[in-house]
Formats: C-alpha cells, structure tokens, sequence
C-alpha cells in the first residue's frame, strides 16, 4: 500500500523531523476516548489521524480507555467504541489499554510531589477552590493549607486513599504558581474523593486522578512519541509539561494540538448526543440520524467514505466548520462505485400497457452496474401490469418534460418504449391509472433510431415485492445547532419520513448480506434489520446528486 492514509500536514512535518534528528527512531500515536458515550464523526478524525500515522510510519496506535470519572463511563460504551474503531478499518492489536491500568503508578507519583514539595492536600471546598482561583483579572489567593508539611501532607494523603474522608472533602493539589496568566497553572486539582464503583477497579479506589495528571503520565509509560489531541488543550499543555518535568520517568511525549472537526447541520459532543438519546428524540445512539459511528453504520456509510472525508478535511490549526454535503459527497463518490443497481417504485402510480399480452411475463437483462462490467446482470420480469413513480406522470407538462404525459413517448429503464395514451381519474380528480401502449420493436432502447429522451424505472405489479423505506433528513434546522441557546430547539421535526407500501424488483431482499442498493433515479439505500417484523426495511443512505434529484430526466444510453 503506498498511498498514505494522512496528507501531509504540520503534524507529520514535526514528525519527519523527530525521525530525521534522530530524537525519535519509532512513532507511537494512541487514541484515547472517555468511555462515557458513543463516538462521533469528530472522532473519526482523531482515530484516522492517529492510527492513520502508525500505519503510515509502520508502527501501531494505542487505545487507551481514558477512564477516570467513573460517574459516567460504561463498558457498554466502551466495547461500542472498539467495535467503531475496528468498523472505520483500524485495529490496535494488543495495545489496549485504560488509564486505570495505572492507578497504583499514578499514585507512586502523586507521592513523589509531596515528597518534593510539589503538591498538597487542601481542604477547601470545590467552590472555594474555584472562587480562590480567580480569573484572567483576578489573581489567585493561595489555599491556607498550601504550606503544609511534607509528612502532613503525606499522612493526609494516605488517609484520602484509605477511606478517612467524605467525598469531596479533600482534594490533592499541585503546588505550581496562583499567580499565573494560565489558569491550568494555578495548583491544579491533581486528585479528588469519589465513592464510585469503576469499571475496571471496582471499588478498589475512592480517590480519583484527574484527567491533566493523568494523560501525560499515560502517554509516558505507554512511549507514546506524539500526543495528538484538540485545540482546547492547547492551554493544558503547560500542565501537560510541568507533570512530566517533576515525576521521576524518563519519557516526555510532545503534545501537539489540532483543530476539531465540525460538520454542519450535526451535534459532536457526546453530552448533547446523550441528551437525544434520552429525550427519545432518536431511536438510540445508533439512530440512523445520529453523527455518531454507529448510526452512521447502520444508515449505510461506507467506512471508507468516512476516511475520505476526513482525509480530505486534512489536519490544521484553523477551526472550522465542514459542509454537510462534503460529508455526503464522500458517501456517494464510494457509493456511485460500488452500489448494484436496482429499481424500485417509491410512490407508486399504475400503468396498464394495453396492447402487452394479458398472462405473459418476458425476463429482461438489466445490467447491475452502468460502469462495471464486472457486476453482471440480472433477469427483471416484465408483465402487462406495471408501477411507475407518480413523479414520473405530469398532466399538461411542457415540452420541456420528458416523461410521462398523454401522447408522449418514454423508455422503460432495461426494457421497451411506452406512449402514455390517457390517465384515469378517481372521482376526487387524482390520476390513479395510466393506460399506456408499447412498442414491441424497442426491447433494450434500440428502435428505429427515434429519439427518446426520458427514461423512467419501474417494476411489474405482479412480481414487485412490498417494502417499507425510510427517508431521513437531517436531524437540525440550524447549520450549527451547537451554537444556539437550546440545540433542542433546533431539531428538523422532519428528519424521518415512513414510506410503508414502496416496491422492490424482486429477488433483491432474498440477499443475506445488506449491500448498499442505488434504487436507481432514487437514492442509496440499505436494508436495516433492527426491528423489521415481516416487511424489509431499507433506509435511505443518501440521496443522488443534485442533477439526478431535480429530475428533469435526459437519456442515459
Ligand atoms: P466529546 O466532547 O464529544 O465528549 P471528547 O473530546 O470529550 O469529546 P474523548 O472521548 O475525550 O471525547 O475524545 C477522544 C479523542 O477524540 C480526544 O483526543 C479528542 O481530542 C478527540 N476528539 C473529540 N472530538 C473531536 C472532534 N470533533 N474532532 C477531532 N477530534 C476530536
Ligand atoms: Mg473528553
């Protein structure tokens, strides 16, 4: 494989650097997700950076399980992240880890600040803390327990550990400078008490270690090279530094920052996704509308697509906020080349070709791909009875219109030419029946050479299989729903429309395994077992491009 999965960017230019100086001879990269919530089309863009570089510099990227605020992580969540990573097309071999793996280090290291006069155990209440701490106007005031003896500090210490204090009582500073313009230096929190069960300890620990001590330090023992994380740690990278610079180890990752990945039109935190799974505003977290991995799953994206989006975003310092439609583009480009080709009637509309032989069915050849050979053709029958789409019939249409209308001449996608010859009426005035004729010389398009310029799909009545399909829209009105006062208030009440009664050429739902369709002139779609009871059900992945979608049809030989 030699096309790289990263573009060149400012991250692997400090990289190439680090290997050419000889400071580094190995890169190692890890992705390190809180196990509280599904991941997020952003962090798509974190995995396929950080396992996109190991692959590229043939090394191996870490999962690290950052799992230190038992309240909210789940192994639920956990074991959907490493099915996420491994469906994006990453895998980290044997390099699993969780930053509860060094609780009993992380520890040892918390002592070695005291022992060095570099942290200590301050009894001041969360609020306190927070109002001594000031702002960017208002200096810290230092915490009356911040002198504490080595041995004071020690003893309390160990009696956080073992139980001695409620939660909340106690915490365990660092000792750096409540003077400084960054806030993160002002005797950050290094350890608080929490009685909380935890996923991997149990109840083994009631002290926690906060996230800004811990991460350096994992990164640390792991060798990781080049810790890669968003923008707004850029200010924790002091931290990040200082921690590193007072603990007896001796590895130091570099800390380098990049933009986070926005996607109009969608939610990338997992908080806020968490709130429309609980307000039941989606059906779960792998909702088809949801931006997260696993609804993008079972909506139908093509993994792939999601690298070459984000591939394509590329990796900066500049925030910003990327189309919708980049994302979609990315979606049809791999779908355009690998979807098989089928016809199905969304909103059906009856023809009745009244010169085709009553009883007779012909198989005709439908090719499954216009542009690969390779996927061969299939039989489609084609009877006296057909369903057309109720688009595809217009009363009084213009010249300009080049599907069906009385006395106009269209072709059948795989199979005849058909004059539409009169449109019946139900007594409320809506066309329910075409009567149609057709031309027995036209099988496969070619008949006398005539010009015909739309092509409609379509399916027999007798032999269509009833489907339902699912149309979804976007999820939010507002291009960034992030940024209003209540993102609640934003939702496209719109986003899902049921089509319960479509119709598919048959032999299509028989398949064991769910390929992504373009029901042709339609959309994308992909079959979506979760809760089909009886009737398949195929959601919409995507809809044609913009050219397709506006309908005004032209010829496709
Ligand atoms: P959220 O706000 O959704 O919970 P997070 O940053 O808290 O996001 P983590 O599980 O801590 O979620 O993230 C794991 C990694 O993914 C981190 O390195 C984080 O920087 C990165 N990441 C998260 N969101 C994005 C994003 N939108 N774009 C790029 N990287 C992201
Ligand atoms: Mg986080």
């Amino acid at each position: 494989m030699s096309e790289k999965n990263v573009t060149e960017n400012f991250i692997t230019q400090i990289i190439n650097a680090d290997l050419s100086s000889g400071k580094y001879s190995k890169v190692v990269t890890r992705f390190p997700p809180e196990p509280n919530g599904y991941l997020h089309v952003g962090h798509a863009k974190s995995i396929c950076l950080n396992f996109g570089l190991a692959q590229d510099y043939q090394s191996v990227c870490h999962l690290r399980f950052d799992d230190t605020n038992p309240e909210k992580e789940s192994n639920e969540y956990a074991e959907a992240i490493k099915n996420d990573v491994r469906w994006l097309g990453f895998d980290w071999n044997d390099k699993e880890f969780h930053a509860s793996d060094y609780f009993d280090q992380l520890y040892q290291f918390a002592e070695q600040l005291i022992e060095k006069k570099l942290a200590y155990v301050d009894d001041q209440s969360p609020d306190q803390i927070r109002k001594n701490r000031g702002d960017f106007t208002t200096p810290g005031v230092d915490s009356p327990c911040r002198n504490r003896s080595v041995e004071e500090n020690m003893s309390l210490f160990r009696a956080m550990k073992a139980g001695k204090f409620a939660d909340g009582t106690k915490v365990l500073r660092a000792k750096i400078d409540m003077q400084s313009g960054n806030l993160n230096m002002r005797d950050p929190v290094l350890y608080r008490i929490r009685r909380l069960q935890h996923i991997k300890t149990g109840d083994a620990w009631c002290i926690y270690p906060m996230y800004d001590f811990t991460h350096c330090i994992s990164d640390a023992i792991e060798g990781i090279t080049h810790s890669l994380c968003t923008l707004e740690f850029e200010d924790h990278r002091p931290l990040y530094d200082w921690v590193l610079d007072n603990v007896d180890i001796d590895c130091h990752p570099q800390q380098i920052e990049f933009s986070r990945l926005n996607v109009s039109y969608t939610i990338t935190s997992k908080r806020k996704l968490n709130q429309l799974v609980e307000s039941k505003v989606v059906d779960g977290w792998n909702d088809p509308r949801m931006s997260t991995l696993s609804g993008m799953r079972r909506r139908g994206y093509p993994p792939e697509a999601i690298r070459n989006f984000v591939k394509d975003v590329g990796v900066s310092k500049k925030e910003s906020v990327i189309s919708m439609t980049v994302l979609e583009d990315a979606v049809r480009d791999v779908l355009n080349k690998t979807s098989p080709r089928v016809m199905s009637v969304l909103r059906p509309l009856k023809v009745v070709i009244e010169n085709y032989p009553e009883g007779k069915v012909e198989m005709l050849t439908g090719s499954n791909h216009p542009q690969d050979e390779s996927y061969g053709t299939r039989k489609i029958p084609f009877s006296r009875v057909i369903y057309v789409e109720q688009d595809d019939y217009k009363e009084n249409a213009n010249r300009k219109f080049f599907r069906l209308t009385e006395g106009r001449e269209v072709r059948l996608r795989h199979a005849y030419y058909i004059t539409c010859q009169e449109a019946i009426k139900n007594e409320e005035g809506q066309v329910i029946e075409l009567r149609c004729t057709y031309d027995p010389e036209s099988r496969g398009g070619t008949a006398d050479g005539r010009k015909v310029k739309g092509t409609i799909h379509w399916v027999s009545a007798a032999h269509a299989e009833e489907v339902e399909v699912r149309l979804y829209d976007r999820l939010f009105n507002h291009p960034k729903p992030a940024s209003v006062d209540h993102f609640m208030d934003s939702i496209n009440q719109n986003s899902l429309e049921v089509i319960p009664n479509a119709l598919l050429e048959p032999g299509i739902t028989a398949h064991n395994e769910d390929v992504v369709y373009q029901f042709e002139r339609n959309a994308y779609f992909k079959r979506d077992r979760t809760y089909e009871q009886g009737k398949p059900i195929f959601n919409r992945v995507v809809t044609m491009r913009d050219s397709w979608a506006k309908s005004e049809l032209q010829s496709e030989s």
